[in-house]
């Protein structure tokens, strides 16, 4: 595989790096694309099919993994299953993109072992578990069982920080969106557009 930069941004659920990546996503100069990953989890109502994500079934997402489809995928949550199809990936550096990601953890280790060369892999820090919850509950899109298997799960991610290339603390928004912007900035070899 061939191509642009790979930039991962990847923190526990509610940590608020899905705003970071929407906000790079508008910066020209990055020439980013996102790497809209596959998931057998319900579509929420603002999610648009092939945007946000390619919904399909647990049994396609299977035969995926029989296939050897994916770069990486990961059960990130009981029966909810995510991953980064290696078709997607080769469509955008074939657009001549740099690819960026949205994705849990240990899959942004594995991507980052698999081209160690040419990924940038972040870490968005929470100010704290109880500030995640309270970001979950806010959002409201899952319930409380999924809220805490989320919550659960954030402090194991947590441990995995220092295995990033960098370490963003999302504790003000507007900081960490000009932090976010000039690592990848550096990264990719653009200079910000003021
Ligand atoms: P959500 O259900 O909130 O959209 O995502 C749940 C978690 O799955 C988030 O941490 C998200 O970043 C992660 N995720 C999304 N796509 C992928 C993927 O392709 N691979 C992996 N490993 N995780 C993903």
């Amino acid at each position: 595989m061939k191509g642009g930069k790979l930039i991962i941004f990847s923190a526990p659920s509610g940590s608020g790096k899905t705003t970071i990546v929407r906000h790079l996503l508008k910066q020209p100069e990055l020439n980013l694309a996102f790497s809209v990953s596959a998931t057998s989890r319900p579509r929420r109502a603002k999610e648009k099919q092939g945007e946000h994500y390619y919904f399909i079934s647990i049994s396609e997402f299977k035969n995926h993994i029989k296939h050897d489809d994916f770069l990486e995928w990961e059960e990130v949550y009981r029966d909810n299953f995510y991953g980064t199809l290696k078709t997607e990936i080769e469509r955008l550096w074939a657009e001549g993109k740099n690819v960026i990601f949205d994705i849990d953890v240990a899959g942004g280790l594995r991507i980052k072992r698999k081209f160690p060369d040419k990924t940038l892999a972040v870490f968005v820090k929470p100010p704290s578990v109880d500030e995640l919850k309270i970001r979950l509950k806010k959002r409201s899109t899952e319930s409380e069982d999924k809220i805490n298997m989320r919550i659960a799960k954030a402090s194991v991610e947590l441990a995995t920080a220092p295995q990033f290339d960098k370490i963003i603390k999302n504790y003000d928004l507007d900081t960490a969106l000009e932090e976010a912007h000039q690592l990848v900035a550096d990264f990719v070899g653009a200079k910000i557009q003021k």
